[in-house]
């Protein structure tokens, strides 16, 4: 075995069906006696639930999260903080809102409690991506990383099936990524198995049965992983590109991850044997990027860029940005090389290794 190392991160998690009723008990811990809730405006009624939850212990609600993190938003909810007076931060949903929570956190070193209600995993890492006058950032910093994390499957239940499959996927790309990272340890890629093996059983049954509990609660399970995969090693293309051409044609973030997972795959199929033997096996599958592309088709993923509203003649552009200051990847990151991914993955074409 060759020399590696690990980071684990100090945060507490609690998980399990129904286990939001620890919130107040998670708040006394943390000597939190006026959280300020926060979330999208589309979950007001759930931030609204959590604070006759936690009764005295909340100051407020600040429900005006929205994807990417703007500073302005991220502006507005710091005011209400002082407004409020809070000393402790409660976020509900999905990767919005715990961005939201993050940059709160940076700028007052406010303790969080998050209860993820997507499989996102953005509560288990040190990232935040903030925009900015419409150009996006994203920095680490352990300032960020949440105090604690209650994972409850029955916050995830509202998850149409159709986003769970694509939120899934986009959980599913982080580990899949973690086991070709130039930082890759033995200990992140056997979360990686196990969070791939998971979400890829979890999810299909999702879509047939989509209040089973019993489901859920794996997709969460590997959910979680995943996230510890995303905040433990580094991303490569695939992550790189998603944010390219997400951010060039503001296409949807999840879907853009379900969408290019296949593809990049393909392309770093040569180059990383071991990793693709690794996704196989987890999928059940004869090959990493034909099986990656199947699962997708099975829950009904959009298959194409074309399909979630990517022009084609953008296709060029998204190319030769995509090789400005490249991630690290096991495969050399050439223009020509991600054209032809790029085209395979508009057209939604089954992924052919080259
Ligand atoms: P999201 O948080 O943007 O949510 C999408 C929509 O679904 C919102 O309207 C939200 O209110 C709603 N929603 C969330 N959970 C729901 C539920 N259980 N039932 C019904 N509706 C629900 O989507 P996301 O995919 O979770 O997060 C995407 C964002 O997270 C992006 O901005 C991405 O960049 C960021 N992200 C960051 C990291 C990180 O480590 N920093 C990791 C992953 C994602």
């Amino acid at each position: 075995m060759r020399d590696f190392i690990y980071q684990a991160s100090p945060m507490r998690v609690v998980f399990g069906a129904g286990q939001v009723k620890c919130l107040p008990d998670e708040l006394d811990r943390l000597g939190i006696s006026r959280a300020l809730v926060v979330s999208t405006s589309q979950q007001h009624e759930q931030a609204e639930r959590m604070v006759r939850l936690i009764g005295a212990r909340a100051a407020g609600v600040f429900a005006g999260a929205i994807t990417h993190t703007p500073v302005t938003v991220t502006d507005r909810a710091i005011d209400a903080v002082r407004g409020l007076d809070a000393d402790g931060i409660v976020a509900i949903g999905g990767g919005a809102t715990t961005g939201l929570s993050k940059a709160i956190a940076l700028r007052t070193d406010l303790p969080q409690v998050i209860l993820p209600t997507t499989y996102a995993g953005s509560e288990m890492t040190p990232i935040l991506g903030e925009t900015r006058d419409g150009i996006k950032t994203t920095q680490l910093s352990t300032k960020v990383v949440p105090e604690t994390v209650i994972y409850d499957v029955e916050l995830t239940v509202s998850m149409s099936p159709r986003f769970s499959a694509l939120s899934g996927l986009n959980a599913v790309a982080h580990a899949v990524e973690a086991l070709y990272a130039r930082d890759n340890n033995p200990i992140t890629s056997m979360i990686a198995r196990k969070a791939i093996s998971k979400l890829a059983i979890a999810l299909p049954r999702i879509s047939a049965r989509p209040s089973d509990l019993n489901c859920r609660q794996d997709a969460l399970y590997g959910a979680w992983l995943c996230g510890i995969c995303l905040g433990t090693v580094g991303m490569a293309l695939h992550h790189k590109l998603c944010h390219t051409v997400g951010a060039l044609f503001d296409l949807p973030h999840a879907e853009t991850h379900a969408v290019l997972l296949p593809h990049t795959v393909a392309y770093n199929a040569s180059a990383a044997p071991d990793a693709m033997d690794s996704v196989a096996t987890a999928i059940g599958a004869r090959d990493a990027a034909e099986g990656l592309f199947d699962l997708a088709k099975k829950l009904d993923a959009p298959l194409s860029l074309a399909e979630i509203g990517m022009p084609a003649v953008g296709i060029t552009k998204a190319a030769r940005l995509a090789i400005e200051n490249p991630y690290w990847n096991p495969r050399p990151v050439e223009q020509q090389g991600i054209r032809d991914l790029l085209v395979q993955a508009w057209c939604g074409r089954r992924p052919q290794q080259p």
